[in-house]
């Protein structure tokens, strides 16, 4: 690590446990990042803040004018520009020591199962049912750590699965019906800071994760209602019967 490098990211290196080591591990990390909405564009700017040595964007999607609200890495000049793309020239006005590589299709089965091996930690922020389960099908088969985030209204939650420690529950185990009635913030409405609350917070478990610091929370979803204020944790257990961990 170079002197600017020991500079920037003094703060964290200063820690008890993260250390040195801890901020190499970072930089050597790599993270796909799937959905640039408001999980992903909080999550991501954390994560390439904090020195991540790798990102992959994924989102298919445009920048319009509704998405300012909350996704607060765009700009005004970026409506009608791709979303990954917008956010990787961000990021490089952020912290150009962090290579940002983009994918601007919607991934299916095969295309990701393609493209997510070799990758040390997801990032789940999409809010799409269907795509969820098959991200959280490859991640275990191909035993990479998942942060998965969702919000909605003035609620959101935050689950992470360490597939690559120990045989653990899974996303399946939560929700094995597959529900087609994907609710999304466009058609039910989200208040802004719940979105960034659980983006902040899945990029914590992400850096935890990689740095190898911390606890990190598991077989527990964690339930913020930012209505009334509260966070609600429910205890999860393995599923015998799950199509994918049981
Ligand atoms: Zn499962």
């Amino acid at each position: 690590m170079n002197e600017l490098q020991l500079d920037r990211y003094s703060r964290q290196i200063l820690l008890p446990n993260f250390d040195i080591e801890g901020q190499q591990r970072l930089m050597q990390a790599r993270v796909m990042v799937i959905g640039m909405g408001g999980l992903g564009n909080i999550a991501s700017c954390y994560l390439a803040a904090a020195g991540i040595g790798h990102m992959t964007l994924v989102d298919d999607d445009v920048v319009e004018l509704s998405n300012l609200a909350r996704q607060v890495l765009y700009r005004q000049d970026d409506i009608q520009q791709p979303k990954a793309l917008a956010a990787k020239a961000q990021i490089a006005q952020m912290n150009d020591e962090v290579e940002v590589e983009v994918v601007l299709q919607r991934l299916d089965e095969a295309s990701l199962t393609e493209k997510i091996q070799g990758y040390d930690l997801v990032l789940d922020c999409t809010d799409n049912f269907k795509i969820r389960q098959i991200i959280n099908k490859l991640c275990h088969q191909y035993k990479i750590d998942l942060v998965s985030g969702a919000a909605i209204r003035w609620e959101g939650q935050v689950q992470s699965f360490l597939f690559s420690k120990e045989d653990t529950i899974c996303y399946q185990c939560l929700y094995p019906e597959l529900n087609d009635t994907n609710l999304n913030c466009s058609q039910s409405g989200i208040i802004s800071p719940v979105v960034g609350s659980i983006g902040v917070l899945q990029s914590l478990d992400a850096i935890k994760i990689l740095s190898k610091c911390g606890q990190v929370v598991h077989a527990k979803l964690r339930v913020f209602d930012g209505f009334d204020g509260v966070w609600r944790d429910i205890n999860l257990t393995q599923d015998p019967e799950c199509v994918i961990c049981g």
